[in-house]
């Protein structure tokens, strides 16, 4: 017995000695570029700097362009976007500098699967339609791309909220999925940014805190046939007369 436990010994302390060792190779490499199944920055970017990586941190940069605002995704750092980093930094208690390195790039990591949406919500979740996501009012690649902005905006709001779960009862739908649930002939949901949220947080509480998150489009209780959930999209008005909105 006691062999065998100086055996179990041996064989833990060995298995933690090669974890150290995986922990500090990791950190010794962080300090380049982390490695990430999505989307890896190679440098520090700050106001002035133009270009892709720019653009990258701009769709999840999305929920945070201030009350009223949508943060534009053209590859170029202006004060918008660094206003835009500085309240996801103060989010998530970094140090608001509204310049994006290893801190904010390593919180970014964090908060995205391989396949570049937030940690929270899926393509799947976005697209009870069809796995295609075509059929709608613009090419699959662009219906998609839709959804993963509107899925970083409601990573934001649901921070904003307390980190609550968020339910998303329809997101994406083709012609024939948005007539067959009655959906408005030019709903977002046909461009793919359109989501509907229903349980909790209520549907005013949702409404309101999405003023802040990017969405041009909010519809809740108070206008018809939005009682029983809070649509969400990329464009299109407020109007959640219930909600003061
Ligand atoms: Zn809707």
């Amino acid at each position: 017995m006691r062999t065998a436990f100086r055996r179990i010994g041996r064989a833990f302390v060995a298995c933690t000695l090669a974890a150290v060792t995986t922990l500090v190779g990791v950190v010794a490499t962080s300090s380049a570029a982390q490695a990430d199944g999505c989307y890896t920055w190679g440098r520090v970017l700050k106001q002035g700097v133009v270009g892709e990586d720019v653009r990258q941190l701009q769709i999840r940069l999305a929920g945070y362009p201030g009350y009223g605002g949508v943060l534009s995704l053209d590859g170029s750092f202006g004060p918008a976007t660094r206003s835009a980093l500085i309240r996801f930094q103060q989010a998530y208690g970094l140090s608001a500098d509204g310049v994006a390195g290893t801190q904010t790039f390593n919180q970014l990591y964090a908060l995205q699967d391989n396949d570049c949406t937030p940690v929270n919500f899926s393509y799947a979740e976005l697209n009870r339609c069809n796995s295609t996501w075509s059929g709608g009012a613009v090419p699959a690649s662009t219906a998609k791309f839709n959804a993963l902005v509107s899925m970083w905006k409601l990573q934001a709001m649901r921070k904003a909220l307390g980190s609550v779960p968020i339910t998303v009862s329809s997101g994406f739908r083709s012609y024939s999925c948005n007539s067959a649930v009655g959906g408005y002939s030019n709903s977002r949901h046909l461009y793919g940014d359109g989501v509907d949220l229903v349980g909790s947080p209520s549907f005013c509480r949702l409404a309101q805190q999405a003023r802040y998150h990017g969405f041009g489009n909010i519809l809740g209780p108070g206008y018809p046939n939005h009682n029983d959930h809070t649509h969400l999209g990329a464009i299109g008005g407020w109007s959640a007369p219930t909600c003061g909105i």
